[in-house]
């Protein structure tokens, strides 16, 4: 793996009390300590490292409790490499490292490999469903605003992962804090829990080799989530036409302003 000299900080988590070297890409994030799904915001990145860095997040988040989507678990799986070339090329040339820079500079996006490794581990798992293959559409829920995303990817996909309308994926979710409304490409469900502002979601069958655990995380979503998911899937083509994010690592945390396709 290159950069693997992406800044990092070391949290410990409130839940387990693992110790986790997060990179400084996701401060202000919520992500999910992979040992034991425990959901913290990582702070905001400090100009130096100082040894209060090292103390766990000051407030805890609350329990999620019983109730519906109990359920969270942290993605676990790590970046495939390949797969990232399959969805850029160039990503690992001169001309990607600027593309990265670029996008970088355009907003929050998790430019390098090793940020996105770390958004595939630490962020939230949870059901993503094909939405129709031309265009390759991919709806991946979001339970914090009980919201699909609607991803774009080339058709290309389409036959590597022998996909159909219907076919189960798996998003891995972080979020992003701002106003309390959620941004303009998501319609917010009655199950919204009223949290974070954006949400960030990565594929992971798109970026991971770790089959095993992508296959045990789908067969522990319950169809409830499943199908509500299939459910606002379909509702958001009819509602946004046109409308969906580039599904690649570097651009899904983009709200889409103009139709796509
Ligand atoms: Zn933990």
């Amino acid at each position: 793996m290159t950069s693997a000299n992406e800044p990092t900080s070391r949290l410990k988590c409130g839940g387990c009390g693992k110790v986790l070297s997060v990179p400084i890409s996701l401060a202000g994030r919520q992500v999910k300590c992979p040992k034991c799904a425990h959901a913290f915001r990582v702070p905001d990145a400090k100009p130096t490292a100082t040894p209060a860095d090292l103390a766990p997040p000051t407030a805890p988040s609350p329990n999620r409790g019983a109730g519906r989507s109990t359920a969270s678990d942290p993605g676990n799986v790590s970046l495939s490499r390949e797969k990232l070339e399959v969805l850029y090329p160039n990503f690992f040339t001169s001309s990607g490292l600027l593309m990265r820079l670029w996008k970088s500079l355009a907003g929050s996006a998790p430019f390098s490999p090793s940020a996105i490794n770390k958004h595939l581990q630490f962020g939230d798992s949870r059901a993503a469903v094909v939405v129709s293959v031309s265009p390759l559409l991919v709806a991946a829920y979001s339970d914090e605003r009980d919201c699909v995303v609607m991803l774009k990817f080339s058709e290309e996909l389409v036959a590597t992962y022998r996909l159909k309308p219907g076919s189960r994926l798996i998003t891995v979710n972080t979020y992003m804090q701002g106003p309390n409304r959620p941004v303009a490409d998501l319609i917010e469900g009655p199950l919204s829990r009223g949290n974070w502002h954006n949400v960030i979601p990565m594929i992971a069958d798109f970026l991971s080799d770790d089959m095993d655990t992508i296959e045990s995380r789908k067969q522990a979503i319950k169809d409830e989530e499943w199908q509500r998911t299939a459910m606002l899937g379909a509702e958001y083509v009819q509602t946004k036409p046109g409308k969906a994010r580039d599904g690649r690592p570097l651009d899904s945390w983009k709200p889409c302003v103009t139709s796509l396709f």
